[in-house]
């Protein structure tokens, strides 16, 4: 692990109703008490924000941040559907994620819309974790590098330099989400050397040395470990094992909590 310090996303998607988002939430705010280790963050579903950020600031040891999956880049409006950022602030939230793969090849998500999305959240005051990643087909083209350099560029288009200190980016190739065929260790360090390249070129090489690189795609305790070790890995966005808080508190352990 480098000097960054880690940074751990539990990532719900649409998943867990509201007892067992709060249950969670209190298992995981319990297990993750030591200030000097991994941060922690948690990405409820939107109907349960306000309840899950209540069950964490309920314990007096919280260390575990709010966050949020998604949001619009507008501040209000005629958008049906949508959520403003100060929504989520006013619903006490510190950390959103944009760029997910599930928005950009589920729902459709563009470069320029996540480019919108990541300096509305930053001028806004909150933390961002930009997420980019391959597709199989991509990767077996040799397409990996070029899809994740342009997806970070792209991305953080307009960014200051002062901002950077609140990204994140998440490495996360499409192909091991959700799958349970994680990127090798190898595999994986070498994609995030090519996203701090990438980071470099953009901002600098203080810049990109001080911004973490989550890895993300079926990371569970048993893989997390040796993905952690790689020099460019500095924690991990967590799907389907940020469900249970057992197998969760063992990734953020992993991680150095
Ligand atoms: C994710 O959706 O960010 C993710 C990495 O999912 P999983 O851990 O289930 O592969």
């Amino acid at each position: 692990m480098s000097k960054r310090k880690a940074f751990i996303g539990g990532n719900w998607k649409m998943n867990l109703h509201r007892a067992e988002a709060c249950a969670l939430a209190q298992a995981v705010s319990a297990g993750c008490t030591k200030a000097d280790g991994a941060e922690v963050a948690v990405f409820p579903a939107f109907p349960y924000l306000l309840e899950v950020g209540a069950v964490l600031k309920a314990n007096p040891r919280n260390h575990v941040k709010l966050g949020a999956q998604d949001f619009y880049f507008q501040p209000n409006g005629a958008f049906t559907g949508e959520v403003s950022l100060s929504m989520l602030k006013d619903v006490g939230v510190q950390v959103v994620l944009a760029g997910h793969s599930e928005r950009r090849h589920v729902l459709g998500e563009c470069d320029v819309l996540i480019n919108a999305k990541v300096r509305a959240a930053l001028a806004a005051g909150f933390e961002v974790i930009l997420c980019v990643g391959e597709k199989l087909e991509q990767r077996d083209l040799g397409q990996t590098d070029a899809i994740n350099c342009a997806q970070t560029a792209y991305g953080l288009a307009g960014v200051k330099t002062e901002q950077m200190k609140s990204v994140t980016i998440a490495y996360e190739p499409v192909w091991a989400i959700g799958t349970g065929k994680n990127a090798t260790p190898q595999d994986a360090q070498a994609a995030h050397l090519a996203i701090r390249q990438a980071l470099t070129a953009q901002f600098g090489a203080a810049v990109a040395g001080a911004t973490r690189i989550q890895y993300g795609g079926s990371v569970k305790p048993s893989n997390a470990k040796e993905l952690f070790a790689q020099p460019d890995i500095d924690g991990g966005l967590i799907g389907g094992a940020s469900l249970k808080a057992e197998d969760f508190l063992g990734i953020v352990n992993a991680a150095g909590h």
